[in-house]
């Protein structure tokens, strides 16, 4: 795997006839940028040895042919906001980045699909596309920075994932360049296709392991007109772990957003935006948000649900119904990741997914594993989806090398028995690949290898990412 050979003069004169001169750095300041994702763990840094910027499909057609033939790492990139070292290149090699390569290159009205270059901010396209009253709604909470190329590298999931579905499921077509630079189109402006194997959403969440996403059709849909949020303290964390449940079941009702937050995340996220709490004494807050095109009738649901809550134990419903204190409710949800980062440098961060009805045994699993090693347990994520983000980081931190293994076992164990999975929305990368094993058995780990060995004969795209660095358990 790391035979790979490193990168010399020869190689840079050749990305620079093949891109431009500019567009080739390898100056160690430049590098350093691209030897890290927003992934906290410093042991996760690895530096390329050049970063390269094509600005077309042809361009990575040659860059990939050459880097076959030579024998080089091969790392895409997109905004690096990942969570889970995906654009960190493990085994240098050159980064390729989509910077230049921002296009949105059709927006087709007719077809309610739009066609986008991978390095377009994904927030850009909902901005073009509201010119059309039209939307785009896999997106993730990391809109403003990230790119749609590492979107759908990762099949970024958000907070309307409840309703609207991931990345995924807006993905109609893709071109990609193999790793032996072949360009490849699956797909285009089309909502149905069997006619084969479905390589679009095999492509969907490979990581960039797979091959270069160079094209994406996105599917689009009428843009909603109203919001409205709710926000809603809960001393019964049952009760509230209930509302996905109740509002789909027994009201009938689809919220654009159902999200949890512990008292702990929320502890933190108001601290970080210097703002006072008005429940603090809470165990938990839910944000539901509901949208549509009729004002009266999102209003009413709105009060429906308010009402429901309030029976269901409630200690107090805020609705917020103007963009102002929509975005003041939000930017709160936004701020937790961050504001626990900083305040908890040491934390073992994962982003399980699991049955909804499962939640609340793992919470229960979680209260005993703080209880037991003195921990903070912050947790908040998508309920409505069962994908949650939880936090473990110890209180005082004389023994925490020592007892961390034990803590990361028993919490995986737990969500392993709760028939959920390592990562929900962020990716397994270069940080959980150890413990893919832990979820898988054997089998299904050779098969996912043989599907890298068909696409990329020789491992040079992305290496070391996703599959454990040996088959022997994480654990002893
Ligand atoms: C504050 C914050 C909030 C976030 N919220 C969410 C959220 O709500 N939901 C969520 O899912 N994630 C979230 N994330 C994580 C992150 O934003 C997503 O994983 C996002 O999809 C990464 O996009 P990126 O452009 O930054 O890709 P990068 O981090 O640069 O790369 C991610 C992966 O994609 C690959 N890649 C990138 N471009 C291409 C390409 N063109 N072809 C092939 N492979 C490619 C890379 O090799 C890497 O494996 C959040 C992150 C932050 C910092």
């Amino acid at each position: 795997m790391n035979n790979f050979k490193p990168i010399d003069q020869q190689d840079i004169c050749y990305f620079q006839s093949m891109v431009g001169e500019n567009f080739v750095y390898y100056e160690q300041e430049i590098l350093k940028n691209y030897s890290k994702d927003e992934t906290p763990d410093e042991t996760l840094r690895f530096l390329p040895e050049a970063v390269i910027k094509p600005v077309s499909t042809k361009e990575i057609q040659k860059i990939m042919q050459y880097c076959y033939e030579k024998n080089i790492a091969v790392t895409p990139r997109g905004a690096g906001s990942g969570l889970s070292g995906g654009s960190i290149p493990a085994y240098g090699g050159i980064v390729l980045s989509f910077e230049r390569m921002n296009h949105v290159l059709d927006i087709d009205t007719e077809n309610l699909i739009v066609v986008v270059e991978p390095g377009v901010i994904t927030n850009d396209i909902n901005r073009k596309l509201k010119n059309y009253n039209l939307f785009y709604a896999g997106y993730p909470m990391s809109l403003e920075t990230c790119q749609i190329g590492g979107n759908v590298a990762e099949n970024a999931g958000g907070g309307k994932a409840i309703k609207y579905g991931v990345t995924g499921h807006y993905v109609r077509g893709l071109e990609f360049v193999t790793a032996s630079g072949e360009v490849m189109r699956f797909g285009g402006k089309i909502y149905k296709d069997v006619s084969s194997y479905d390589i679009v959403h095999l492509m969907v969440g490979s990581e960039g392991t797979l091959g270069i996403i160079t094209k994406v059709f996105l599917k689009v849909i009428p843009l909603p007109k109203e919001r409205n949020v709710l926000l809603v303290p809960f001393d019964d964390i049952a009760q509230a772990l209930r509302l996905p449940v109740v509002l789909l079941k027994d009201l009938g009702l689809l919220p654009t957003s159902l999200e949890f937050m512990n008292n702990q995340s929320l502890d933190f996220a108001y601290k970080y935006c210097n703002r006072s709490y008005p429940y603090p004494q809470a165990n938990c807050h839910i944000l539901v948000e509901i949208d549509g095109d009729d004002e009266e009738a999102v209003f009413n649901q709105s009060r429906k649900i308010g009402e429901k809550l309030s029976d269901m134990g409630a200690k107090e419903v805020f609705m917020a119904d103007n963009s102002v204190s929509i975005e003041e409710i939000w930017k709160i949800r936004r701020a937790i990741p961050e504001a626990i980062h900083l305040a908890l440098p040491l934390e073992i961060n994962e982003d399980i997914s699991l049955p909804i009805n499962k939640i609340e045994t793992l919470l229960h699993g979680i209260d005993k594993l703080s209880q037991q090693y003195h921990l903070h347990s912050p947790v908040y994520g998508h309920i409505g989806d069962g994908n949650l983000h939880i936090s473990l980081a110890p209180i005082e931190q004389e023994n925490w090398m020592e007892i961390e293994p034990t803590i990361r076992k028993t919490f995986y164990h737990q969500v392993t028995q709760l028939e959920g999975v390592l990562s929900g929305e962020h990716g397994v990368g270069l940080k959980r690949k150890k413990y893919l094993s832990l979820f898988y058995s054997p089998e299904e780990i050779l098969l996912l290898r043989k599907i890298k060995q068909a696409f990329d004969p020789k491992g040079i795209l992305n290496p070391g990412k996703i599959f454990p660095d040996n088959d022997s358990p994480p654990f002893t």
